[in-house]
């Protein structure tokens, strides 16, 4: 069973990973974006592990909804609000119960993706984090190995596609050749679901 700990782990081993990969996130975000999706990130997943060091929510649905809140606050641009959508909506999902099971977890991630693709409008295939959120979701009931492959692989695979929505889209086919920011931001999101296992 998962406890809010696990979900803190989650949380602040992705924050981690964002610090370390906010360059890359950059640099993505340059050719096909404004170059600010690495700091964008940062900023908020900061925020949300200072938030977690003071608050300590005590289940795993009240530290995803607390961490969804932040991101909306604090990130700005187009993707805060849609990594908001999705934490708040899983953390909802997830309800009070103290620990959560990995099933009810894939359940939950699954509302959490149908609010980003609600939100933003996004499809699978119009080059955006739903390409790798979508994957994983799908791979989960295999482990949380799976669901990290699914989402590194969904993310590499938005290379060759031309971007339907967001910032990206304004670039219409110039935006093919080029891996998009946002899937590559949420495949490292779901790559802290198992460093938070360990
Ligand atoms: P901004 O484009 O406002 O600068 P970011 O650079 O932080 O925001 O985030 C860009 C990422 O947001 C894109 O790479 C893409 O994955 C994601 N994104 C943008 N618009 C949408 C949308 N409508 N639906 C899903 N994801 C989106
Ligand atoms: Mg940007
Ligand atoms: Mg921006």
């Amino acid at each position: 069973m998962l406890d809010a700990d696990f979900f803190r782990r989650w949380m602040t081993a992705t924050a981690a990973s964002v610090d370390r990969e906010a360059e890359w996130l950059t640099a993505l975000d340059s050719p096909i974006g404004d170059a600010d999706h690495g700091s964008n990130l940062q900023r908020g997943f900061t925020a949300v592990r200072t938030a977690l060091e003071k608050e300590a929510p005590d289940t795993p649905g009240a530290v995803l909804t607390l961490a969804g809140r932040l991101l909306i606050s604090t990130v700005g641009g187009a993707s805060g609000p849609l990594y908001g959508t999705l934490l708040r909506r899983t953390g909802k999902a997830l309800g009070d119960a103290p620990e959560v099971g990995e099933d009810q977890l894939a359940e939950a991630l699954r509302a959490g993706v149908d609010g980003v693709m609600t939100l933003g409008g996004a499809a699978p295939g119009d080059k955006t984090m739903v390409d790798a959120l979508v994957p994983a979701v799908d791979a989960l009931g295999g482990g949380f190995a799976a669901a990290r492959a699914a989402a590194e692989e969904g993310a590499e695979a938005t290379t060759p596609l031309q971007a339907r929505k967001g910032r990206a889209s304004y670039l219409g086919e110039r935006s093919i050749g080029h891996q998009d920011p946002g899937a590559t931001s949420s495949a490292l999101l779901i790559a802290a679901l198992v460093e938070a296992a360990e």
